[in-house]
């Protein structure tokens, strides 16, 4: 299995009308789905229950050449260069479905809990709709970088923001983050989970924590129409990510990197 679930390339076989020859395109962890499931059918692709994932169950694109399926590959907009544009396909559009999972309104205060390459873009789209943004991270570079993109507020992991929020996304695979972003919450508010694991969720006080209408959800995935809105509105404001960028063989040590909380943004591999 050839990892890498964010592809930048260019058509040179298979071409249809929308995608000549040439058109450089994305394609993101969502690899294909059947069309056929309930979850499909009822416009919920992101829960298909026979999906395919980019770099996971199909070939990826740490690689000259990859294989996608034409109907899940996304035209990129001529304002975001080949490096800029990778960590948009995943990072972005799901850190962009964590928003609309926790509905956030324009101009609420929102909360971002850990902030790694998802929660760098989430905030410019934050921006975008007038939020106050409250970031909660550990890593002084991290941190450093949250304000350098104009959070209202920063703070280490143990930190609670000053101001009862109206949302939160937490970004984290840790459990104590969770309960930390529903102790930040207002009543009614929503905490959105963007993780695909998590070490386990401690116990917590109901009465304080959950009561009052707040609500705890997950974050699986991401659809086609994720991908679209998100791409055009990055276009629209012309984000651009925070990237290092590595070479095909340097591929272990940009993973290394991650692993170890050494990249601020995203690291982007060229062939
Ligand atoms: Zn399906």
């Amino acid at each position: 299995m050839i990892p890498g679930h964010q592809i930048v390339g260019e058509v040179i076989a298979g071409a249809t009308a929308g995608l000549p020859i040439g058109a450089r395109v994305g394609a993101s962890w969502l690899g294909g789905t059947d069309g056929i499931c309930p979850y499909c059918k009822r416009g919920e692709e992101n829960l298909c229950d026979a999906p395919t994932f980019t770099g996971y169950s199909i070939c990826g694109g740490y690689a000259q050449y990859a294989v996608a399926r034409v109907d899940f590959v996304f035209p990129l907009p001529p304002a975001l260069d080949d490096f800029h544009a990778a960590p948009l396909l995943c990072a972005g559009i799901i850190g962009f479905r964590s928003l609309r999972v926790a509905g956030v309104q324009p101009g609420e205060r929102v909360g971002l809990f850990g902030f790694g390459a998802s929660a760098h873009l989430a905030i410019a789209v934050l921006q975008a709709w007038n939020c106050e943004v409250y970031v909660s991270t550990r890593g002084e570079s991290h941190r450093k970088l949250a304000a350098s993109l104009g959070a209202t507020w920063v703070g280490s992991e143990s930190e609670k923001p000053p101001a009862e929020l109206d949302r939160a996304v937490t970004f984290a695979p840790s459990g104590d983050v969770v309960i930390a972003a529903l102790a930040s919450l207002r009543k009614g508010g929503v905490v959105a989970i963007n993780a695909i694991h998590l070490d386990r969720i401690p116990q917590f006080d109901y009465d304080r924590l959950l009561w009052g209408e707040r609500q705890l959800r997950s974050v699986a995935n991401m659809t086609r129409a994720d991908a679209r809105d998100f791409l055009e509105l990055a276009a629209r404001i012309g984000l651009r990510p925070r990237v290092r960028v590595f070479a095909l063989d340097q591929a272990n040590e940009a993973l290394l990197a991650v692993k170890d909380d050494a990249v601020d943004g995203a690291a982007v591999i060229v062939p």
